[in-house]
């Protein structure tokens, strides 16, 4: 459990690939930034998180094989996070020549305008619909799903967990109170930021993002998902303040990024204990 391993890629074991870093529409309208979700790839397991527009462009010129993956897992069904959903299942299953992996989304995902063609749903072992604060397992990673998130549609972020330690994927929301309970004792948060400036529509912004780091104190958070105006405001620069402002590692990420979870055993954290 949790050994360092090397596949054919000569890839590091315990990584998280950034496909894209983009949030909201004009961001992934106009590809300013890729928009293909998270790979990770943790305790021998691999699992593909919010496979939007592109994904399948960026995960193989990232020489990720998806015939490796044991889930794609999908946090809502906007079209930023669910709309390579079908090729990438048609790639983990070798064009359905073999049945293989699981998918997780919300009911709505999969209710009457589903986010996967019918005739792709014999190609996997298992569809298995989220819920609210519930534990999922697959392969050697085990997640829970967070409170249901303040968004247009069915949304769940989740915290997942391996070798000792647990990664939190804070997905599209408005802040409301509350959300922080449930990425507590995250030891790595990613968070999805599109706002400078709260504005009445149902995304985090700069100043939420800094209440939740202030309230969580994970050892890293890195930041993603941007919007427009978090992009002309540069990421890293604002991900350099926010370290500054809350005293934690902030780092925002960039398409391509592949983070070291190992790193993290590193850190001394203000949340543990
Ligand atoms: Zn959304």
């Amino acid at each position: 459990m949790g050994a360092r391993k090397k596949d054919e890629t000569d890839a590091p074991a315990d990584t998280i690939t950034f496909l894209g870093t983009a949030g909201a529409r004009f961001m992934v309208s106009k590809q300013l930034a890729a928009s293909g979700g998270m790979w990770l790839d943790w305790n021998g397991t691999q699992v593909l998180i919010d496979p939007g527009p592109g994904c399948i462009v960026q995960a193989t010129k990232r020489k990720l094989n998806a015939e490796k993956l044991s889930a794609i897992i999908i946090s809502h069904r906007h079209l930023d996070h669910a709309a390579d959903a079908n090729v990438m299942v048609e790639a983990m299953t070798n064009g359905g020549f073999r049945k293989h992996g699981q998918l997780f989304a919300p009911a709505d995902a999969l209710g009457p305008e589903p986010v996967i063609f019918s005739y792709l749903k014999s190609y996997i072992e298992g569809i298995t619909v989220l819920e609210a604060e519930k534990t999922y397992q697959t392969g050697n990673i085990s997640f829970k799903t967070s409170a249901r998130h303040t968004h247009p549609v069915e949304t769940y972020g989740m915290v997942f967990a391996a070798a000792g330690q647990t990664v939190g994927y804070i997905t599209d929301t408005r802040y409301f109170e509350g959300l922080a309970k449930s990425y507590a004792g995250s030891d790595l948060v990613i968070i999805n930021m599109v706002l400078t400036e709260p504005r009445p529509i149902d995304h985090l912004s700069v100043p939420d993002v800094e209440r939740l780091i202030t309230a969580l104190k994970p050892k890293t958070a890195i930041l993603s998902h941007f919007g427009m105006h978090v992009w002309q405001a540069r990421p890293w620069l604002v991900a350099e303040e926010m370290s500054k402002k809350t005293g934690i590692r902030v780092v925002a990420a960039r398409d391509g990024m592949k983070f070291d979870l190992a790193q993290l055993k590193d850190i001394k954290a203000e949340n543990d204990g």
